[in-house]
């Protein structure tokens, strides 16, 4: 009988052993299977997005057209079809993200499990992988619970972030063991350090806004809702405008915030002036107050080089104008993405033009399969990560099972 090893029970380690056939066993170095899953989606999981593959697609931000292959053939209907079958039901949220109807992402980790053991698959838990070798067309690999040996094996170890779920980039080591490029990995969905104090604006949260960041010749823009922590700035928005600047040296870049996309600069000049005539007496910080969040109000002006004591009858129309600008483009320096540690996810991972994109086979060992976040494919918040590592994983089971 054909013998399969999984490096990995995440994601797409524990879809693939749910789909391949044979004699079948997944190797994970954890006490546990899919401790990654249990933190996502703020233990909720946001396990997958119901909407049309049409719309899916542009989610993906590195390996759209690689991707085509296995998602068709796994879209997000038929992954939950898969959990219900497995006992749990999902309910659908604003955004098309589908969550489990309880809201644990423990249940989804459950059904993976029940459809792992369904297909017949072995589990060896605490059992890491050290290092694999090819010997006479047999996978050789080394762990610390001692040697096996497999016909064919799925590397699904995930990527480098939140190490202590046990994704520490080694499959990378695996790859490049049997000559594959690995593109450097860098964090994803990542927050963004500012230069300069922030901490005052610490917890301050903002709906409607709209951030953008210019590199060169290049803007990268994103409208919705952000918050400042206390190095900088992070959620939604923030975190999508990092998977696509996550490639550039960042540090001394431009990040400006628009406080009032919806208004036009003219429109916006006669709200102000309308202000500055109904609160004539008033100093200039309190009428902003009904425009901006108070916390920011000290940054625009101080990018407007103007007092926050002067009176509304005494702002100039020069003034008008400075203040104006700073509420649409608000500045603020880039220092760094966070960590990768940090990341929800790692973009980079194995070379995509060396994996067979329907079997996730590689195209230069035969018998070797990677599936998941250790190939160079990341996409946005929502749960496109998970459907794509699922998908994934399911192809590389299906390819390397006996029936193949
Ligand atoms: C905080 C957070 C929240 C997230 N929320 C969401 C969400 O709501 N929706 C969404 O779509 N995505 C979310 N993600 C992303 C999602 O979790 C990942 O994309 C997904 O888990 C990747 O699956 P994977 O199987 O490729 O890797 P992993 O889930 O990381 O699994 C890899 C497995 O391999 C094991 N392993 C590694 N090396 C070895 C070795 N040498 N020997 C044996 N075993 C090994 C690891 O222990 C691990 O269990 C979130 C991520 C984070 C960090």
């Amino acid at each position: 009988m054909n013998k399969v090893g999984i490096i990995g029970g995440g994601a797409a380690g524990l879809m693939a052993a749910a789909h391949c056939k044979g004699d079948v066993t997944v190797l994970e170095k954890n006490e546990k299977l899919g401790k990654k899953i249990y933190i996502t989606g703020k233990g909720r999981c946001n396990v997958t997005n119901n909407c049309a593959l049409y719309e899916f697609f542009p989610n993906i931000v590195n390996g759209e057209k690689f991707m085509m292959s296995s998602l068709s053939a796994f879209p997000p209907p038929a992954l939950m079809e898969l959990l219900g079958a497995n006992g749990v039901r999902t309910k659908t949220e604003r955004g098309n993200r589908v969550f489990p109807s309880t809201d644990k992402s423990s249940d989804v980790i459950s059904a993976l499990v029940n459809a792992v053991r369904k297909n017949g698959a072995k589990v060896l838990l605490e059992t890491e992988v050290n290092s694999v070798e090819k010997r006479n067309e047999e996978f050789v690999v080394n762990t610390n619970n001692g040697e096996f040996t497999f016909d064919k094996l799925i590397v699904a170890t995930g990527g480098v972030s939140y190490k202590a779920t046990g994704s520490t980039g080694d499959g990378y080591k695996i790859a490049q063991a049997f000559g594959h490029k690995v593109v450097s990995p860098v964090p994803a969905l990542s927050a963004i350090e500012l230069i300069g104090d922030v901490k005052p604006l610490e917890g301050l949260s903002l709906k409607n806004v709209s951030a953008s960041v210019k590199i060169g010749n290049k803007t990268f823009s994103r409208f919705g809702e952000m918050l400042f922590t206390d190095k900088g700035v992070s959620g939604p928005i923030i975190l999508t405008l990092s998977s696509y600047i996550n490639r550039f040296n960042l540090n001394g870049e431009k990040l400006c915030i628009d406080f009032k996309p919806a208004l036009s600069p003219e429109t916006l000049d006669a709200r102000l002036s309308g202000d500055f005539v109904e609160f004539r007496n008033k100093d200039l910080a309190n009428i902003l107050c009904g425009l901006l969040p108070k916390a920011i109000i000290p940054y625009v002006l101080n990018q407007s080089g103007i007092s926050g004591s002067i009176k509304g009858h005494s702002i100039t129309r020069e003034q008008r104008y400075a203040l104006g600008y700073s509420v649409k483009n608000l500045m603020f320096r880039i220092k760094k993405l966070a960590d990768v540690n940090l990341a929800i996810i790692t973009s980079g991972g194995v070379e995509l033009k060396e994996i067979n994109p329907k079997t996730m086979e590689s195209k230069l060992v035969n018998g070797l399969y990677f599936a998941g976040e250790t190939i160079n494919v990341d996409a946005l918040t929502g749960g496109f990560n998970l459907q794509c590592a699922f998908a994934m994983g399911r192809a590389a089971g299906l390819a390397a099972g006996e029936y193949q």
